[in-house]
């Protein structure tokens, strides 16, 4: 994948600059041991013509809550991030974009505190990280990890070393993306989303505590208000989850889109039939700010 070329400009320290003239320190704590922090973005364009970046001030708070977690400087506001990343989005003439922005350190090799942070903000053309097909998922042998060793809540990039090997772990044995259990054996999450699953119309999705809390789960949540979806926050085991009509992943990359098995079990809903594809359209729908009208009928 291209993700930039000679032209592409990036957001470095208040300044636009060329991505491929742009440089960090090699020495940066952040390459070392895997600290620094992020977040995963998107813009559309909407159904009216302009840019939107989807809940922007969710993602750049997060990012400095993420930062402050793992005692990170961070000396930027929300409001000036958010007029650079559409100022970005601009000079890269993107609308319907993904957007990276990640908070790094300076040198340092010692596991003293930093004084300073960076940050970089990239864009690029993304298509749904995970595909438009329904998934075949396989329980990883991985667990996310312990929230006892780790701020979980936190969008640590050393944290996806994590994710990528239950990922690769996956695709090494035929399937598309794997699911991570907790440490106590509940479901948790995927190795960049959030999961729901539906049964009898009623949707459940796993307690904060174990997970990143995405904000598409709450934009889900939203949704399910929205559209009277009953909704269930709670525990549960795989052998639950294997009991479901239809399940699905989400998250900003990922959007919305749902499994067609976990392990040896198919999922018995058609896809086209299920509340979760409601969920689906109506998530489309919202990032255009697109007015949807749901057919559901609650029973
Ligand atoms: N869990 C993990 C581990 C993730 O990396 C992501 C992607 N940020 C999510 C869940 C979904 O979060 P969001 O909806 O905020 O993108």
């Amino acid at each position: 994948m291209n993700y930039y070329n000679d032209k592409t400009i990036v957001y470095l320290n208040g300044e636009f600059v060329k991505a491929n003239e742009a440089k960090m320190d090699l020495y940066s704590q952040s390459l070392h041991y895997g600290y620094s922090v992020f977040e995963g973005i998107r813009s559309y364009k909407t159904t009216q013509g302009a840019t939107k970046i989807f809940k922007a001030k969710e993602h750049y708070d997060r990012l400095e809550q993420s930062a402050l977690a793992v005692n990170m400087p961070y000396h930027w506001t929300t409001a000036q991030l958010i007029e650079a990343t559409y100022e970005t989005l601009k000079r890269n003439d993107l609308q319907n974009a993904y957007i990276r922005p990640v908070v790094f350190a300076p040198a340092n090799m010692s596991f003293v505190k930093n004084n300073e942070s960076f940050i970089v903000i990239e864009v690029w053309e993304m298509q749904p990280f995970l595909g438009e097909k329904l998934l075949r998922i396989m329980t990883s042998s991985f667990e996310r990890p312990n929230p006892k060793a780790f701020k979980i809540h936190a969008k640590a990039t050393g944290h996806y070393v994590n994710s990528l090997m239950a990922s690769h772990e996956a695709k090494a044995r035929g399937f598309d993306e794997a699911l991570l259990l907790d440490m106590n054996g509940y479901v948790a999450e995927g190795p960049g989303a959030n999961v729901f699953y539906e049964k009898e119309g009623k949707l459940f999705t796993p307690s904060p505590g174990n997970i990143l809390p995405g904000i598409t789960r709450s934009t889900v949540l939203e949704i399910c208000e929205e559209l009277n979806i009953p909704v269930e926050v709670k525990l549960f085991t795989v052998d639950e989850l294997k009991t479901a009509d239809a399940v699905f992943y989400c998250g900003t990359a990922a959007e919305v889109i749902g499994w067609e098995s976990l392990d040896d079990t198919i999922f018995p809903k058609p896809w086209k039939e299920t509340v979760s594809r409601t969920i689906q359209e109506a998530y489309k729908n919202k990032v255009v700010e697109k007015q949807f009208k749901s057919t559901l009928e609650i029973a």
